[in-house]
């Protein structure tokens, strides 16, 4: 083995919550380092469960999308109960801080909505039509409930918008052509953005119709600028980078939410759903301190060797193949590591939270119907409650599903104090975490090929099947060696 590696020593045999914590912190800062994040590989639940109509994470996802009113931190965790029973649907909503009640209010009104568009289409059309609906007073209902959908999220756009707003006007200094889509984009962006930066209090019914209109026209003008095939051009590398960092995502969300929800009330299959009562029910947070962090390079390190040595020896070899600590990387990222502290303050992320919420609630009340497993939320979820998710999955054989994206670790991640098992589950976390990273960190190298055997000899089993294989080779060297004499003479 060249010098510079070494064997990770295995000091963590129990992992623990803030164990868990600690290598998120460790991850997030050298996803920070490399700008590097991870893909998950879950997504939309495979198999649905039979009492849900397919378009159901749909609708989860454009209710978590319009449910917000503020910018990223306050993104919330939506899932659903359809509860025959009772005759009743049940969002189950959390976030890492408290639920605003607003946002239950404004659940409550979209649903209403829902139900009023729904009821009068099947009123017009009680065999359901594939042509365009002329009804005025559908075209009425859902006009005022695009202006709630709008009002409610304005504050939340503007914010996005925002955030990528000068990187949008720069990319104007590269295209010559006045006539190229990519102004028309620019404008519709722009007359949004204006109308938002005027004071809600000046805002007549009218405007915030008028607002709809105006985002209505970044769709079109979004079509237009993907038509024109300039989307991966060179003078549009700023866009493209920002389109890659979720930030057109975001700005659509708002339309495309409200698009995808308007179509499911034409649906046979929500005809009757959106007739039951809607109960939200909100999950309280939970927030906690850590009693000691890594601080120091060295204690940096620790975090990173642990984290290997657990790989090696619970992971999965044919997901993450074992590996020695590459110092010279290692010793370099823990200096970079120790520069700036972590904060001890950590916090239940909602989609975790919610999980194991709903969870307990189902141990204690086993005659509940079974919830949709999807979780839906408004801001991607981070690597730990997707690994966190994928373990839950493992020990309890459920079909527990976050969205699809790209990944990172939050450092002050915390793991659910109270859920079925939670020993096993933590465990599984640690395990998922640590090989997942050990997969893809450059601190962390192949194991060379000769310290497999040196492992596996310690260990006892393959190493005496090995053993045997070498007294065998010592044996057949030497009748070798006895018939090269013979041929010789
Ligand atoms: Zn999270």
């Amino acid at each position: 083995m060249a010098s510079n590696t070494r064997e990770a020593e295995l000091k963590i045999s129990s992992p623990t919550a803030e164990h868990i914590t600690e290598l998120l912190a460790a991850i997030s800062k050298l996803q920070n380092r490399y700008h590097e994040v991870y893909q998950s590989e879950l997504g939309i639940p495979s198999s649905l469960p039979s009492d849900y109509p397919h378009e159901t994470s749909t609708i989860l996802d454009a209710l978590a999308y319009l449910s917000v009113s503020q910018g990223r931190p306050d993104s919330i965790a939506l899932v659903l109960r359809i509860n025959r029973n009772t005759q009743s649907v049940d969002i189950i909503a959390s976030r890492n801080q408290d639920v605003p009640p607003a946002s239950a209010v404004h659940l409550h009104q979209i649903w209403y909505f829902l139900r009023r568009l729904s009821n009068r289409y099947w009123e017009i059309y009680p065999n359901g039509t594939q042509e365009t609906i002329v009804d005025r007073e559908f075209r009425d209902i859902s006009l005022k409930f695009a202006e709630l959908c709008v009002r409610f999220s304005s504050k939340r756009l503007k914010e996005i918008i925002d955030s990528g707003f000068s990187d949008l006007m720069d990319v104007s200094a590269h295209i010559q052509d006045p006539g190229h889509a990519f102004y028309g984009f620019q404008d519709s962006i722009r007359t949004v953005r204006h109308m938002l930066s005027r004071d809600e209090s000046t805002f007549a019914d009218g405007d915030w119709r008028l607002l709809f209109f105006c985002i209505l026209a970044i769709e079109k003008a979004t079509d237009r600028l993907y038509k024109s095939g300039s989307i991966m051009a060179q003078e549009l590398r700023q866009l493209w980078s920002l389109i890659r960092t979720g930030w057109l995502f975001r700005v659509r969300s708002i339309w495309e939410s409200y698009d995808k929800l308007m179509k499911v009330t034409v649906s046979p299959q929500f005809r009757d759903i959106f007739n039951l009562q809607l109960n939200v029910h909100t999950i309280s947070p939970e927030t906690g301190k850590l009693s000691s962090i890594a601080e120091s390079a060295r204690q940096w390190e620790d975090v990173i060797e642990a984290a290997l040595a657990y790989s090696n020896k619970y992971g999965d070899p044919r997901h993450t193949e074992p590996g020695v600590l590459d110092l010279s990387t290692i010793r370099s990222d823990t200096v970079y590591m120790a520069q700036e502290g972590v904060l001890r303050e950590t916090v239940v992320h909602a989609e975790a939270k919610l999980l194991a919420a709903v969870e307990m609630s189902q141990q204690e009340n086993p005659e509940l119907p079974r919830v949709f497993t999807y979780i839906s939320t408004t801001e991607p979820p981070c690597q730990g409650c997707d690994g966190f998710c994928r373990a839950f999955n493992i020990t309890h054989g459920t079909t527990w599903k976050v969205q699809r994206w790209f990944e990172k670790a939050c450092p002050s991640w915390a793991f659910p104090s109270e859920l079925p098992r939670r020993d096993d589950i933590l465990k599984a976390t640690y395990n998922l975490l640590a090989s997942d990273w050990a997969a893809c960190y450059r601190g962390y190298l192949p194991k060379p090929a000769s310290s497999y055997s040196d492992s596996a000899a310690e260990s006892g089993g393959i190493g005496a099947v090995l053993d045997f294989y070498e007294d065998e080779a010592q044996n057949i060297m030497a009748k070798m060696m006895e018939l090269r004499k013979d041929m010789e003479g």
